[in-house]
């Protein structure tokens, strides 16, 4: 009776991911995955993974043959009273998404692992790039960054490893990081994904109310009228600001953290706008702080 034969079975997937809690293991995997020749592409989370994280997945899966995430809400990159206690965590979720794009090897320590008791060495990029726009904000983040970065690069060993624009000054500062201690490692930097009515897409999404959520769209609008001011020929920056400002002030539960327009490379406030300017902006709406940013002549 065919309507009582078992129904045929999923076809197993083609490839196993492995998750890997333990340092010396993943070292030990990484090792002997380049001993073979074989390259490592690399991209490192903090899980509650979206869309903006697939598509660095989708990319990374594209460049090497062993493709890696890791998973780990560090520690040291938040400051006293942010939100490392309720960042929004979901493994299970994540590491179905995780197989779901081919990941070969999902990495994912614990804070004691990574920190065990008397640990002291920290890696820091100095100057501007640090201390202007987050690192104004919040003095601690990019120490906590970079060395975390730097851990795991020593870690996973990867020939490659994607960054999203959407934290703009971090890609800049791994970069710089990179090349200043000749780390092997290429960094890439991809676009930033975000919904449809324009968010950028961000694992903080989720603290945001209905209403914030609306009111959080003003980030991109603001972004994109920007944009359209310079491409119309404002080149004053400040002319371009105090818009950015007054469209930003109109809703009632944001506050600015920081509205600048920028150098790309330097992240040194710019003047006069060129094809070099992105602008950058972090608010609070409401609890939750989001950045932003676009470039103003594409
Ligand atoms: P996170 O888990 O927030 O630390 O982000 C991990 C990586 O994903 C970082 O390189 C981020 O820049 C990148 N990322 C986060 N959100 C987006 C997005 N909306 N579009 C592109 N990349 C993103």
């Amino acid at each position: 009776n065919v309507l009582l034969a078992p129904s045929p079975r999923k076809p197993a997937p083609d490839f196993n991911m492995e998750i890997i809690s333990d340092i010396k293991v993943m070292q030990n995997r990484c090792l002997s995955v380049r001993a073979a020749g074989q390259t490592i592409s690399f991209v490192p989370t903090m899980g509650f993974l979206h869309e903006g994280h697939l598509s660095l997945l989708r990319e990374g899966r594209k460049r090497g043959d062993l493709l890696v995430l890791s998973i780990f809400v560090n520690p040291t990159q938040f400051g006293q009273g942010e939100d490392l206690d309720r960042y929004p965590r979901d493994f299970d979720r994540d590491e179905a998404m995780a197989r779901e794009c081919g990941v070969d090897l999902l990495f994912y320590p614990d804070a004691e692992a990574i920190y065990p008791p008397g640990y002291a060495a920290y890696v820091t990029v100095e100057g501007p790039l640090t201390t202007t726009l987050e690192g104004a904000c919040r003095p601690t983040h990019f120490r906590g960054v970079t060395t975390v970065v730097t851990k795991l690069f020593a870690i996973v060993l990867p020939h490659v490893a994607l960054f999203g624009r959407k934290d703009f000054q971090q890609l800049a500062v791994i970069t710089r990081m990179t090349a200043d201690l000749n780390l092997p490692v290429e960094v890439v930097g991809m676009p930033i994904i975000r919904e449809g009515d324009g968010l950028a897409m961000s694992s903080r999404n989720v603290y945001l109310s209905k209403d914030e959520r609306q009111q959080a769209l003003v980030l991109n609008g603001t972004l994109r009228h920007a944009a359209e001011m310079a491409q119309n020929g404002e080149s004053d920056a400040e002319k371009i600001l105090t818009m950015a400002e007054s469209c930003l002030d109109k809703e009632a539960d944001l506050k600015i953290d920081y509205v600048k327009i920028c150098n790309a490379q330097s992240l040194e406030e710019v003047d006069t706008i060129d094809h070099d300017s992105v602008m950058l902006l972090a608010v609070s709406v409401g609890k939750t702080r989001l950045i932003d940013n676009g470039n103003l002549i594409s």
